[in-house]
């Protein structure tokens, strides 16, 4: 059976939350499709970590978020984000991932993992959190490598070598080293990253000068053996005794659905996709983007406080032409 819709938005992270509620403003008929649980992105993130954002910059509608401290914490922006949902009643059909959006003449035919959907206009707010950015060395399949980091009870008293020097890098080795693991930081820059939490950075600074936890910097994985990792440093290769690796180097955004409906490029590098700055609408007419989907591999260029008014953008134009 086919479904119909005005408007498919993908994605029920916070912009796809916000273009759903934009909808409802302008009582338009749509339908969410998320492949995991409502902001799954949100949901996989570190059990303990904290937004960078004050709360009223994670606002969607100018809906309240309440929290304890000005910069919430991952439980508090779920508990937003589900209250959005569920106090307005939108219309979201979670763990059913789409696999293909094809425009047939002026309408689009979305194949999900559970059915077929026809809209008029569909919305791609599928963030970027899903696919990690590979190292690209023998040994990244063994089980002890992940790329994801929850909390750090796992790694007490192991041996971790944490890859790259950004915020989650940073999060991830200084709770590790609290809970008792022996952490190793493999950086390939020659410092921790200028946009690491402002008050974090010289937490994890100092605990490097004073030897609590290692860092090789201008230095990179080359294996990752069962017990022990091979890395290069400035000073030669070192083989180091490893229990666990945490890759935490990047993520990226499902480039395949972007190529697959036909979305051009305009940076082959970047990978950033066409689209217009005023109503973020695709070359393909009828396709939007929102959120960080839009930057391409420059995933630190787009984030909530900054890509909440896509949803705006889009659902004005497209309320206009709808009527
Ligand atoms: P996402 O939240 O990633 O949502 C995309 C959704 O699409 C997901 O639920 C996903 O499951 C779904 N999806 C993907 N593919 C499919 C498919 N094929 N079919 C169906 N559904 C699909 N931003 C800030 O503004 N302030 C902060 O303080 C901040 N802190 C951060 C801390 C960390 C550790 C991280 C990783 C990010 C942080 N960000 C912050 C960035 C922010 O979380 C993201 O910018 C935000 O989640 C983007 O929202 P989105 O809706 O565009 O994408």
């Amino acid at each position: 059976m086919t479904c119909k819709k005005d408007i498919l938005i993908i994605g029920a992270g916070p912009i796809g939350i916000a273009c759903a509620m934009a909808c409802e403003e302008k009582n338009l008929n749509y339908v969410i499709i998320e492949k995991g649980t409502l902001t799954n992105s949100i949901f996989n993130y570190p059990l303990n970590m904290t937004f960078f954002s004050t709360s009223e910059k994670l606002e969607i509608n100018d809906i309240p978020f309440i929290s304890n401290n000005p910069k919430p914490n991952r439980t508090e922006a779920l508990e937003y984000y589900r209250r959005v949902a569920t106090s307005n009643n939108l219309h979201i059909h979670l763990y059913e991932s789409v696999q293909d959006v094809q425009k047939q003449k002026d309408i689009f035919v979305v194949k999900t993992s559970k059915q077929e959907y026809q809209a008029k206009k569909v919305i791609i707010a599928t963030g970027f959190y899903d696919i990690p950015k590979y190292l690209g060395v023998p040994g990244e399949q063994l089980p002890k490598v992940s790329h994801y980091y929850k909390e750090a009870h796992p790694y007490s008293m192991q041996d971790v070598i944490v890859v790259g020097a950004s915020n989650s890098s940073v999060d991830a080795a200084l709770e590790i080293w609290r809970k008792g693991g022996r952490v190793t930081m493999v950086i390939r820059g020659n410092a921790i990253g200028e946009r690491v939490k402002y008050w974090v950075r010289p937490d994890i600074i100092n605990r490097i000068e004073e030897g609590s936890i290692t860092a090789y910097f201008n230095s990179e994985i080359l294996e990752i053996k069962k017990n022990d990792a091979i890395i290069s440093t400035p000073k030669g290769t070192l083989t180091l005794p490893n229990d666990y690796v945490l890759a935490l180097t990047g993520y990226q955004p499902n480039f395949q659905l972007l190529e697959s409906a036909n979305i051009t490029f305009s940076d082959d590098e970047k990978r950033i996709p066409d689209y217009n700055k005023e109503t973020m609408e695709t070359n393909i007419e009828g396709l939007y983007l929102a959120g960080v989907i839009c930057g391409g591999m420059e995933t630190h260029k787009w984030f909530i406080e900054n890509s909440r008014i896509h949803a705006k953008k889009i659902v004005d134009h497209i309320s206009d032409l709808l009527k």
